[in-house]
C-alpha cells in the first residue's frame, strides 16, 4: 500500500508527488494519456514564473524529471474508481487495482467539443483540437480555429505561421483572450475574424472539406471552406467516474476550496478543482497545498 496515489500527471499532479516526496512518503501518479498534461500542448509558456519563454514539454519533461529523480513512481493507466474504506483507499485502474493511505484527484480537464454531427468520425480527418500535434499538416493550407480565447488565440498564432490563412470562428461578438494575442493576430495579412457566429455543419465525406457557419443574431448560414478546423472552445473536466466519492457542481468542476481537502484522505488538485483561474501557476499551487494536506493527514492518521 502507497502512502499516496496521485490520479493525473499534470502539473498540479506532478507537483504534488515533488512535494509528497520531499516529506518522504511513498507516491504513485497515474496517468491515462499524455505524461505532463495538458500544457505539453502549448507550443510557448511565457506566463510561468522563473521561465522567460519555453515550450509546454520543455516544462512537462522538467517536471517529470523532478518528480522522478525523488523516486515517485509513475505509472501508464486510467483510474476509473476510487473506494474509499476508510483507512485505506482503493484506486481501480484499467491495468490493476491500487491501494494507499490517501489519494489526490489531479485529473485535469479536457478539449470541448463542438458539439456537431461527425464531429468524432472527421476527428484527426481535417478536425483538430491541438495546433501544436496537428498544425504541420496544415502547412500552406486554409484552417478555421473555432474559439475566442486564450487557447485560440495562441493556436492561432501558431497557425498563421505555418498555413495559408487563418480564419477565427468565435461565438461572441468580441474577442475574451489576451488583448496582446489579439494584436499580433491583427497585425498579420493571412488572419481573418469572423465573430458572433457558430458552427453548426462539417462538410466533407472521409475528409472535412469546410464548415457551416450560423450568425448568432441574423441566423444566416454560410458554408466556408477549409482544409482543416481547430477547436479551441475550452475545456471540460474528467471527473465524471469519481463522482460518488468527490463532490462536483454543475459543470463538474471537484467542490472544494484552495485548502484543496475533501474529505479524510482525499484531496484535490488543480484545474479539476472549482476555481476562477486555471493555469499552470494555480495548478502547481494547489499540488503543493494538497501534498501538504495530505503528508500532514497521514501523520495525524
Ligand atoms: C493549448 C493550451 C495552452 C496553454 N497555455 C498555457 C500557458 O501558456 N500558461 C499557463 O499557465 N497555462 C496554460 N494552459 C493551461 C494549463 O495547461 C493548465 O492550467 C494546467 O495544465 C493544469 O494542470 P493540471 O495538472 O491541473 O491538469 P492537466 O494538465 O489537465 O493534467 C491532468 C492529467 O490527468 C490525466 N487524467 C485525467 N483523468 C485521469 C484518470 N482517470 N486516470 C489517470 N489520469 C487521468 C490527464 O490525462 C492529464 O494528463 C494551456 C492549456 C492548453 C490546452
Amino acid at each position: 500500500m502507497k502512502d499516496i496515489i496521485i490520479i493525473g500527471a499534470g502539473p498540479a499532479g506532478l507537483t504534488a508527488a515533488i512535494y509528497a516526496r520531499r516529506a518522504d512518503k511513498s507516491v504513485l501518479v497515474l496517468e491515462k494519456e499524455t505524461f505532463g498534461g495538458q500544457i505539453t500542448h502549448s507550443p510557448k509558456v511565457e506566463n510561468y514564473p522563473g521561465f522567460i519563454s519555453l515550450s509546454g514539454n520543455e516544462l512537462a519533461e522538467k517536471l517529470i524529471e523532478q518528480a522522478l529523480n525523488l523516486d515517485a513512481e509513475i505509472e501508464l493507466d486510467e483510474a476509473k474508481q476510487i473506494i474509499d474504506h476508510g483507512d485505506c483507499k482503493e484506486v481501480v485502474g484499467e491495468n490493476d487495482t491500487y491501494t494507499a493511505k490517501a489519494v489526490i484527484l489531479a485529473a485535469g480537464s479536457k478539449h470541448r467539443l463542438l458539439g456537431v454531427p461527425r464531429e468524432e468520425e472527421l476527428t484527426g480527418a481535417g478536425v483538430s483540437y491541438c495546433a501544436v500535434c496537428d498544425g504541420a499538416f496544415y502547412a500552406g493550407k486554409d484552417v478555421a480555429v473555432i474559439g475566442g480565447g486564450n487557447s485560440a488565440l495562441q493556436e492561432a498564432v501558431m497557425l498563421s505561421d505555418i498555413c495559408k490563412s487563418v480564419t477565427l470562428v468565435q461565438n461572441l461578438a468580441f474577442f475574451t483572450g489576451e488583448p496582446k494575442l489579439l494584436e499580433i493576430l491583427k497585425a498579420k495579412d493571412n488572419v481573418r475574424f469572423i465573430v458572433s457566429s457558430v458552427v453548426c455543419a462539417l462538410e466533407g465525406t472521409d475528409e472535412l472539406t469546410g464548415i457551416v457557419i450560423e450568425n448568432t443574431e441574423t441566423k444566416a448560414q454560410t458554408s466556408l471552406p477549409f482544409d482543416g478546423i481547430f477547436v479551441a472552445i475550452g475545456q471540460q473536466p474528467e471527473n465524471e467516474p469519481f463522482a460518488d466519492v468527490v463532490p462536483l457542481d454543475a459543470y463538474g468542476y471537484v467542490m472544494a476550496d484552495e485548502s484543496c481537502t475533501l474529505s479524510d484522505g482525499i484531496f484535490v488538485a488543480g484545474d479539476c478543482r472549482v476555481k476562477r483561474v486555471r493555469q499552470i501557476a494555480t495548478a502547481v499551487s494547489d499540488g503543493a497545498a494538497a501534498a501538504v494536506a495530505a503528508c500532514r493527514y497521514l501523520e495525524q492518521a
